[in-house]
């Protein structure tokens, strides 16, 4: 019983630690999931604020280079317009004239444009927009002026920004060539353009700290750059990663590159100006977009780390908690283990005499009813010996109360070494007084270990001077049944005892037994 017990307990502790090591994989599960979901945050979060920014810039990129068409187309439709008048016209006094009229009144519609111009053959000025032409300028050495003259084509010709003979302002200049009636060259007619209105433009736009707008022509050189430097202005970057990645039939692209004027790294978007041979390059510094994404990261690892310590902290409390549980659970399973093993000591102890280590009266009692029942069930021979020390009052009186117990250790351990058959009982009786319940055994046997145990005693010569034998001696009675319906143990203890007290009263230091059909002691 108590071994099932403390196995089921074993059970239920066994059972209690791995709920604690669940709990404890649980948290430590929870904990490095969140870990992982914030790594995975932050560094998505790198991608998508790249990705982000390079779509910004594509958008801006295309929104810019339709701008700057849009401008351009405006400024080209007129002097297309000069252009073919001229060519239809000639350059005579009263078409300038008309003509003059005309361009003052669309330049006035037209802010970007700073100036419409026309210069013959030699670079002379034969037309200025803005008023009367300057004494003595001539405009050959221009850039514009030197590829009309040197290329037939009459598509328009976006040159670099320049600064402007007639204003000194940082013009960019669109020009067509002027052909005559034979289609040698006649000149040029130019719009030039503020630089500022382009810069007016990009101003209004965020680029961060370190960003650039970039209007160059498709050979590569820079028309107008944001943050404006006029060193600058001309600048050829057409050996740049931008132009590695223009290749012709490519109108458009992200990237993230090194700057050829700066050095910083930049994610990029360049678009081609649609109808002209311009480039509009918009880039965001890397750098600034790794602040940002510090810190947004920042701000993300505070907050899980503090979600973090409380998980751990609550995770930590639940599995002392546990811990603890388990502990008492421990200690309740301790306490019932000893509480069993204390009642069984103390089962034992109810059932054995104190002093002698026999088991006592009510061991006796309850025994010989067992027994008796059995032999009353199924006929059996069973044999009671009642064994009573001699003038035992006598030797106390003599020796002492102590030495009186001594002696009747000595006597109980003579009748515990004669009793040795499992299933018989040796018990103390009461005071100097013992009994002995034999099983399968007639008087016959009984009369025979009755006194194998009284000349033991006898002949250990215990000295009892008031004793006539000078020892201590035993007077033994013997009762036995061949077991039948009316038996009882009182019946035996009766017969028993009968045959005692003929024992003492016969001169004691004798064994008598009784018969218990002709009820008269043998
Ligand atoms: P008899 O031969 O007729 O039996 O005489 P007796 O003196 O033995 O019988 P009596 O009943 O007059 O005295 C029994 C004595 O046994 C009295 C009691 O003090 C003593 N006694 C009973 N139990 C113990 C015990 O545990 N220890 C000691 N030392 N003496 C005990
Ligand atoms: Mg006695």
């Amino acid at each position: 019983m108590i071994t099932k017990a403390t196995s089921f307990l074993k059970g239920e502790w066994a059972d209690a630690k791995l709920k604690v090591g669940h709990v404890v994989l649980f948290v430590a599960v929870v904990c490095i999931s969140l870990i992982a979901i914030s790594l995975w945050g932050v560094f998505n979060s790198l991608e998508y604020h790249l990705h982000d920014k390079e779509v910004e810039m594509s958008n801006l990129s295309k929104t810019l280079s339709s701008n700057i068409a849009a401008t351009l187309t405006q400024a080209d439709t007129v002097i297309l317009g000069i252009q073919g008048q001229v060519e239809v016209e000639g350059t005579g006094a009263q078409t300038l004239e008309r003509l003059g009229g005309i361009l003052k009144n669309q330049q006035k519609s037209l802010p970007q444009v700073h100036g419409f111009f026309i210069y013959d053959e030699q670079g002379r000025w034969l037309f200025n927009s803005n008023g009367a032409i300057p004494y003595g300028v001539n405009n050959s050495d221009r850039d514009y002026f030197i590829y009309h003259r040197e290329h037939v084509s009459s598509a328009p010709y976006i040159g670099p920004a320049i600064r402007s003979r007639s204003t000194n302002e940082w013009v960019i200049t669109i020009s067509r060539r002027l052909n005559h009636p034979d289609g040698s060259f006649a000149g040029v007619t130019l719009a030039t353009i503020y630089l500022k209105y382009f810069l007016n433009l990009y101003e209004g736009i965020d680029m961060g700290g370190n960003g650039i707008i970039n209007l160059t022509s498709s050979t590569g050189h820079i028309v107008v750059r944001k943050p404006f430097r006029e060193i600058d202005i001309g600048t050829d970057i057409s050996t740049g990663e931008v132009f590695a990645l223009l290749t012709p039939g490519v109108s458009s692209g992200t990237a993230t590159i090194r700057s050829f004027i700066d050095n910083a790294e930049r994610v990029i978007s360049f678009q081609r100006v649609n109808g002209y041979p311009l480039v509009v390059i918009a880039a965001f510094d890397r750098n600034e977009i790794l602040a940002d994404w510090r810190s947004e990261s920042f701000a993300s690892f505070l907050i899980s780390s503090v979600l973090l310590l409380i998980l751990s902290f609550l995770g930590y409390r639940l599995i002392r908690l546990m811990n603890q549980q388990l502990q008492l659970q421990k200690e309740l399973q301790r306490s019932e283990a000893n509480y069993i093993e204390a009642n069984k000591a103390l089962g034992q102890q109810a059932l054995e005499d104190g002093l002698t280590g026999l088991p006592n009266r009510r061991k006796f009692d309850l025994f010989i009813n067992t027994e008796i029942n059995k032999v009353r069930r199924r006929p059996d021979d069973i044999a009671l010996i009642m064994i009573d020390v001699d003038l035992f009052k006598k030797y106390n009186d003599q020796y002492g109360h102590v030495q009186g117990d001594e002696c009747l250790k000595t006597v109980s351990a003579i009748i515990s070494r004669n009793i040795t058959r499992e299933g018989d009982l040796a018990a103390r009786y009461g005071g100097e007084k013992f009994a002995i319940v034999l099983l399968n055994t007639d008087y016959v046997g009984a009369f025979i270990i009755a006194e194998r145990i009284r000349t033991e005693l006898e002949s250990c010569s215990i000295q009892h001077s008031e004793s006539p034998a000078k020892v201590v001696t035993i007077s033994v009675g013997i009762g036995a049944l061949s077991g039948s319906r009316t038996d009882t143990p009182e019946t035996l203890i009766d017969i028993a005892d009968r045959a005692l007290y003929i024992a003492k009263t016969s001169g004691r230091n004798r064994t008598v037994i009784s018969n218990h059909l002709s009820d008269t002691p043998a």
